[in-house]
């Protein structure tokens, strides 16, 4: 059967998720999960209707949330379904391009080459900031421009002048498309303010991340109401099940967003243990991270990220050389890591 499906599709290779990869043990920091395992109540008692295609009740919380109007927001089957959608309906296959910079989140890329979407590749610069002179020089095509910020997997942000730039350079032309999906662990660095004056800018958000929600599968686009329109005319009906807005909704009332403000301290104070502890070893360099997850640089990485993964501490391995990429999980989880990380490195220094 596999003959019948389209070249593209034959040619292949799927993301390959933290679950697919698996493993086996009791630490998890491979897929930048939250530790939380928040409790939610469901009603269930209108499954035999169809959901509404972009919830009332959903949009308005997190709208309500971002600081943007409900027409600026669109949810979706997750951050990722968004990405499709963006490309789906901006890019003619075979004739427009997408742009983006690695090292970076692996799905723009897939999602462009299963629609059949050429991809435009400008690496970010040694410091993982935006090559813009290359940027310009490839935008010919080119109809989205994804940014991660903080980027997956390095952790750093991008510079909010290179964003402005990049906005300019492509008005008229494309759409910068940020990808928030960490912002909330640091959310002075959104862009959400320059939709007022850029009607060329999406961003992407998730509740996978900091409101702890990866199982439930909710995500948003926010852009000005004509871009917003365009997205509504490729979405699914009902995209979105009738008790996943039950329970994103649950998350965003008053009392979900104080739990999950507290929530996210509490990581980025695991971040910091996290980092200080590992950058205090030998051999050992630890990138600044804005997100639930920090990318360490070891003499042999690979041999770490094996060593915890035959320990039980499953952790993920990057692109990038020697680098593995820790998402930050609980207390507990943090001090188990570190404190394995230290005794394997000293093992081998030995
Ligand atoms: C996790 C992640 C996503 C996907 O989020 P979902 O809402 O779970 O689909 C998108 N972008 C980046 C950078 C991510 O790390």
């Amino acid at each position: 059967m596999e003959k019948l499906a389209r070249q593209q599709v034959q040619a292949l290779t799927p993301y390959l998720s933290a679950r697919r990869i698996g493993g086996s043990g009791d630490v998890w920091l491979n897929a930048n999960e939250s530790p939380f395992n928040n409790e939610y109540q469901l009603t269930l008692n209108n499954l035999n209707r169809y959901s509404e295609c972009q919830p009332k009740a959903l949009i308005e919380a997190y709208s309500a949330y971002a600081g943007v109007k409900p027409e600026q927001t669109l949810t979706s089957r997750g951050a990722d379904e968004g990405i499709e959608l963006l490309i789906r309906a901006f890019c003619e296959a075979g004739q427009d391009s997408i742009l983006y910079c690695p090292p970076t989140y692996g799905m723009y890329s897939i999602s462009a080459e299963t629609i059949g979407v050429e991809r435009k590749i400008v690496p970010l610069t040694s410091d993982w900031q935006l090559d813009l002179p290359n940027i310009e020089a490839n935008l010919e095509s080119v109809k989205l421009v994804f940014v991660c910020s903080p980027n997956n997997p390095t952790g750093n942000l991008v510079k909010r002048e290179d964003i402005l730039t990049l906005l300019e350079m492509t008005k008229d032309k494309a759409i910068v498309v940020m990808d928030e999906a960490y912002i909330d662990f640091c959310p002075e660095a959104s862009t959400v303010d320059l939709l007022a004056q850029y009607p060329n800018l999406a961003i992407l958000r998730t509740l996978s991340k900091a409101f702890a929600l990866a199982g439930l599968r909710c995500g948003f686009t926010l852009a000005n109401e004509e871009l917003i329109n365009v997205l509504l005319k490729v979405i699914a009906p009902y995209p979105v099940p009738v008790p996943v807005t039950e329970i994103a909704v649950q998350t965003l009332s008053e009392q979900g967003l104080v739990r999950a403000k507290q929530q996210v301290a509490e990581l980025n104070q695991n971040r910091a243990y996290l980092a200080q502890g590992l950058a205090a070893l030998e051999g050992v360099t630890v990138y600044p991270g804005w997100g639930n997850y920090i990318l360490v640089q070891f003499i042999d990485g690979d041999q770490v990220f094996k060593s915890a993964w035959d320990n039980g501490i499953i952790l993920r391995n990057s692109p990038i050389e020697n680098c593995v990429r820790i998402s930050v999980g609980n207390q507990q989880e943090c001090e188990k890591t570190l404190a394995f990380i230290q005794s394997a490195l000293e093992a081998t220094a030995a």
